[in-house]
């Protein structure tokens, strides 16, 4: 419409500021936005395309950006008291391409604080409301761009997935979650959780929209030492490729029990779907990853984020006590004042697996299972061309229902967190509703750089379905 000039970009921002007006007292997305700001470039993006120098697809589209990744001059605060007042001194590298490509940056978006969690209950600024059932949680710890997106306050956002946190949120919110290649996207002002697993996504409502936006944030980035060099397809073009017949893994450990059996069914239906298109469907078996994913991932994640959160010791940026009475009580204090709860869990976690004595049992031992892990996904990967799974075990649960038993919470990433540990790109689109009304998602997992044939595999099963197209009755 934009390029048909049959709405102006202006025009749009107004519709989405309105349409977040009217929703978001019961939704509870953002954790901060500039309307004003906004709607300023809006105006700038309308002049460019009246001079005809619009800047291609997303010229004068309103992007959301998860509250950890920088855009300057703005708030920052991964949703933790710690960062509660930080202003971003410069842009990250997804947010310089994007403003390039002509989007307008549109809010910061609640997350579990510092992205550990999978409900968005863990932010110190509230929880964020699934909006198709406002009583339910978006899923984490990317819920505030999942139900941002969901609840129409935007067309698209960014999130970061460490170990599920842009899959299960799209699970959850019925939408498309793409959790790209590690390495893949710039990880350069994105507040670090676990360097190693982090990796900037997108959530969409089609498959089409990921592609888009990935094009311009995929790229190597001398600022970030883990970025690639790779070729970037053209993704879009690859949707409409047919390649041959399609060979899909199903890793049988992922259908066992606590799998919820309304999801299950659906999964088995797309699985039906893929085989009337065309494809081989093969049982595979991912046993190292069924038995010890979570747990290697609960030791590399938490080592890494002790590592990664020290830098928060009130002194530089970001929280600082009123009542300490010298250097190391500041350090100490600023941090028990500016830390949530699952936050220190994890840095005490994460400090006793790297101590002396604990290291070589817990936290080396865990990155030779990685390896393994690793290793069991690319042998696959030999006979097959991508994966499908379940996102998650269950559909979105109550607000409340797991927040004082951080076990069954982890419990809930167990079929995306091998993804992560393996660095693969990982897909969750809708592949339909429980008896409830509630999403339900279907996970692609691709081979490294395999994005193209991955999202190729994803559209497919999007132009035979209609789930995308279903909005939440706000
Ligand atoms: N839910 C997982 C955790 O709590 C994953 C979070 C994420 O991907 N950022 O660590």
């Amino acid at each position: 419409m934009l390029a048909a000039k049959s709405i102006s970009a202006s025009e749009l921002m107004q519709a989405f500021v309105a349409r977040t007006t009217a929703v978001e007292g019961r939704v509870h997305a953002f954790n901060s936005r500039d309307e004003v700001g906004a709607l300023g470039l809006a105006a700038a993006s309308d002049a460019r395309r009246a001079a005809g120098q619009a800047r291609g697809p997303l010229d004068g589209i309103p992007i959301g950006f998860k509250d950890v990744i920088a855009v300057e001059g703005q708030p920052l605060t991964a949703s933790s008291k710690m960062l509660a007042n930080f202003i971003s001194p410069y842009d990250a590298t997804v947010t310089t391409k994007l403003k390039a490509a002509g989007a307008i940056p549109w809010g910061r978006l609640n997350l579990d604080e510092f992205a550990m969690g999978s409900s968005t209950e863990n932010s110190a600024f509230g929880a964020t409301a699934n909006p198709w059932d406002l009583t339910r949680v978006p899923g984490g710890s990317s819920g505030g761009s999942a139900a941002a997106v969901a609840a129409g306050e935007m067309p698209v956002a960014l999130g970061s997935d460490t170990g599920g946190s842009i899959r299960q949120p799209a699970a959850f919110c019925g939408l498309v979650g793409l959790k790209p290649t590690y390495g893949l996207v710039s990880r350069y002002g994105l507040a670090a959780f676990a360097s190693s697993l982090d990796q900037i996504g997108t959530l969409t409502r089609t498959v089409g929209d990921a592609a888009q936006l990935l094009q311009v944030v995929a790229g190597h980035d001398s600022r970030d030492s883990t970025s690639l060099s790779t070729v970037i397809p053209d993704y879009s073009a690859a949707l409409q490729k047919k390649s041959r017949p399609w060979r899909i893994g199903v890793p049988k450990e992922f259908f066992g029990p606590g799998l919820d059996a309304e999801i299950g069914a659906a999964v088995q239906q797309a699985l039906a779907f893929y085989r009337s298109a065309g494809a081989e469907i093969r049982e595979v078996s991912l046993p190292l990853t069924a038995e010890y994913a979570i747990a290697v991932y609960y030791l590399i994640a938490t080592a890494e984020a002790s590592s990664n959160l020290a830098r928060y010791d009130g002194i530089r940026y970001g929280h600082r006590t009123r009542v300490a009475t010298g250097a190391i009580s500041i350090y100490a204090q600023s941090r028990a004042e500016g830390f949530g709860e699952e936050v220190k869990r994890r840095i005490i976690l994460g400090t006793h697996v790297l101590s002396s004595g604990y290291y070589d049992a817990y936290y080396l031992r865990a990155q030779k299972v990685r390896t393994l892990i690793r290793g069991e996904f690319m042998r696959v990967f030999q006979d097959c061309d991508v994966m499908l799974s379940p996102t998650t075990p269950t559909a979105a649960f109550k607000l409340g229902e797991k927040s004082s038993d951080p076990l069954a919470m982890y419990l809930n990433d167990i079929y995306t967190i091998g993804v992560n540990l393996a660095g693969l790109p990982g897909i969750s689109l809708p592949c339909g509703f429980t008896a409830g009304g509630l999403p339900i998602g279907l996970q692609i997992i691709g081979q490294p750089f395999g994005e193209a044939e991955m999202l190729t595999i994803a559209h497919t099963y999007e132009q035979g379905h209609s789930w995308h197209t279903k909005y939440p009755n706000l």
